[in-house]
This record gives C-alpha cells, sequence and structure tokens, in this order.
C-alpha cells in the first residue's frame, strides 16, 4: 500500500485508510509532553497513573521521557467493550494498588473522546484525597461542536473525528501494535 505523505517507511497496515501520526511524530510529542511533565513536576514524585490497556505504550514512552523521580501504576476500566461508540458505563476492572492520598496522580490517556470514562476516573480518584490530579491525554479527539467532559492539562496532540488505530489503540483488542496512529477502515468495523 502506499504511503502518506508523512513520509514515513513504514508498510501501512491493510486494514488502515491513512496514517494520522507517524513514528517520528509520535516521538517529538511524547517528549515534549515529557518536558513539560517533567519542568511542573521539579521536586515532586508525581504518581504516573495507566489506564490500559490503551495507554500502556504511550505510559512505556512517556516515563522515560519524564526526567524526574516519578512511579507508576495501573488501573482497568472498561467503557468500549469491543465496539467504536462510547456506552457511557464505566467499569472498574483493575484498581490500583498505591495509595493516592497526598500524591501528585497524573493520569496517562490514550485518546480522549466524549472525556466520559476520565471524568468518571477523577471523580472516583479524587475521593481518595490526592494532593492533585492532573490528565496527560496523547490525544484528544476534535468533534466539532464538542467539548470533552475534562480538560487535559498536557494534551499530545489532536486527532480527526474517525476511529483511530495503533500506539496501543485497539479495534476488537486488534492494531495496538502498530507504531503509527492511522484511522481504520470503516469497512473493517461497519
Ligand atoms: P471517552 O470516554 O473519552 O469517550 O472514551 C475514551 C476511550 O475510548 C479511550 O481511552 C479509548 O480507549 C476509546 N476510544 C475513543 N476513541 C477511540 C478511537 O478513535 N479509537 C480507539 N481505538 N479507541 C477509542
Ligand atoms: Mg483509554
Ligand atoms: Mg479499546
Amino acid at each position: 500500500a502506499a504511503d502518506t505523505a508523512k513520509g514515513t517507511a513504514t508498510q501501512l497496515h491493510p486494514d488502515v485508510e491513512s496514517v494520522v501520526l507517524s513514528e517520528e511524530d509520535i516521538r517529538g510529542i511524547v517528549t515534549r509532553m515529557g518536558d513539560e511533565i517533567s519542568r511542573d513536576y521539579a521536586g515532586r514524585n508525581p504518581l504516573v497513573v495507566t489506564v490500559l490497556r490503551g495507554a500502556f505504550i504511550f505510559t512505556a514512552d512517556l516515563l522515560r521521557a519524564i526526567k524526574v523521580p516519578c512511579e507508576v501504576d495501573f488501573m482497568a476500566v472498561s467503557s468500549y467493550g469491543n465496539g467504536v461508540k462510547s456506552s457511557g458505563v464505566v467499569r472498574i476492572v483493575k484498581d490500583l494498588d498505591t495509595k493516592v492520598q497526598g500524591r501528585d496522580v497524573i493520569i496517562a490517556e490514550d485518546i480522549l473522546d466524549s472525556g466520559l470514562t476520565l471524568s468518571y476516573l477523577i471523580k472516583l480518584l479524587q475521593a481518595r484525597q490526592p494532593n492533585s490530579i492532573e490528565v496527560a491525554a496523547f490525544s484528544v479527539k476534535d468533534i466539532e461542536g464538542k467539548q470533552p467532559a475534562v480538560e487535559p492539562r498536557y494534551v499530545g496532540c489532536h486527532v480527526p473525528d474517525a476511529f483511530v488505530v495503533g500506539y496501543g489503540l485497539d479495534f476488537a483488542e486488534r492494531y495496538r501494535n502498530l507504531p503509527y496512529v492511522g484511522i481504520l477502515k470503516p469497512e473493517v468495523y461497519s
């Protein structure tokens, strides 16, 4: 398949319509986010909370881009099932092992769409009395006339209102391993 104008040598997956973020784009985004966090959290020891599974690859890269001492813990919630539309129903599948009280929490999110998942999660973690909670969203979906329920402190990039996969993002658990972010061909899920 032909590649996009992004100019990477990456072989495009046949189910992917076009590349939204190349590996090089991703590297630049994550490095910048790490720099911002390192500057803002100097002298502190933030707890990076990852929302599994989609955000695990972003978190692995982000952690290595953060230059201050930090910790990581994992949480799993389910809001999408295997579909492509938010059900609005969020279920905790795995809770944190780390105490949140008094901590500076940074929630690492793969993609912010309606923000329903995150606003639920923030309320839940707020009840555990952290010192602070901020959100680092690798990507925010641009939806005309719609604002997500949560405003992230750190935003990696904006992606178009399409269903994207790769860099941890799945459709029915597939495509997480693609090293780039691309738009899934609609015929794959419709
Ligand atoms: P929200 O609650 O913000 O509507 O949904 C957030 C979650 O839905 C994301 O963390 C992600 O797991 C999933 N999601 C939202 N948009 C997309 C998308 O375009 N592609 C994929 N693979 N997952 C998405
Ligand atoms: Mg997520
Ligand atoms: Mg998913």
